[in-house]
């Protein structure tokens, strides 16, 4: 999949969140952060590959990226698994941590979830390419849905381009329209 469809998936996996779990009242500062987090959330399983955007917007990304490659085992590895997911919540809950204080009136729990929610909506989406994805790593199995290769997508292909994205805009468009006052709401609180 491609980093905007990622994205995308990622923003509106944390909007379906919004409106259906009782959210806290936040700073405007909490919302901000949280949806950034959730776009980087987004994309940052594919730093085990070497042409993601995750490095290539970076002055010496594909250098890093290609080394990078190398020690964590090539493309859909570490970073596509539980273990990668449990290693993403751990850092990131300590960077977080590490933050607060300069930080005080921003809701790290909110920020955490909404990373951790992109970086699920990541793997969630990649099962549905004929690649698969590692869950289960070490067992060296690529898990995909549906199960029989040929009926699931071509990632950065057609489908994806011309349904898949298109498809998510409308309905997350759509999401915001029917759940206009939810939105406010949480708005309202910050
Ligand atoms: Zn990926």
């Amino acid at each position: 999949m491609t980093g905007r469809t990622h994205d995308l998936a990622a923003f509106t996996a944390l909007s379906i969140i919004a409106i259906t779990q009782p959210l806290p009242t936040m700073t405007l500062g909490t919302v901000i952060f949280a949806v950034g987090a959730n776009l980087v959330g987004g994309i940052a399983p594919d730093i085990d590959e070497p042409t993601a955007p995750f490095w290539r917007n970076l002055p010496p990304g594909r250098i890093i990226g290609r080394v990078f490659d190398k020690a964590i085992g090539g493309h859909r590895f570490i970073s596509h698994s539980l273990i990668g997911l449990a290693i993403f919540g751990g850092l990131w809950y300590l960077l977080l941590r590490f933050l607060q204080p300069s930080m005080p009136s921003i809701n790290i729990n909110i920020v955490w979830w909404a990373f951790m929610i992109g970086v699920i909506s990541h793997l969630v989406t990649d099962t549905f390419t004929k690649e698969g994805v590692p869950w289960l790593l070490p067992i060296p199995y690529k898990f995909g849905f549906p199960p029989l290769r040929a009926f699931r997508i071509t990632a950065g292909g057609v489908i994806e381009n011309l349904i898949i994205f298109p498809g998510l805009l409308i309905f997350t468009g759509y999401l915001y329209y029917t759940h206009y006052a939810r939105f406010l709401e949480l708005f309202h609180h910050s």
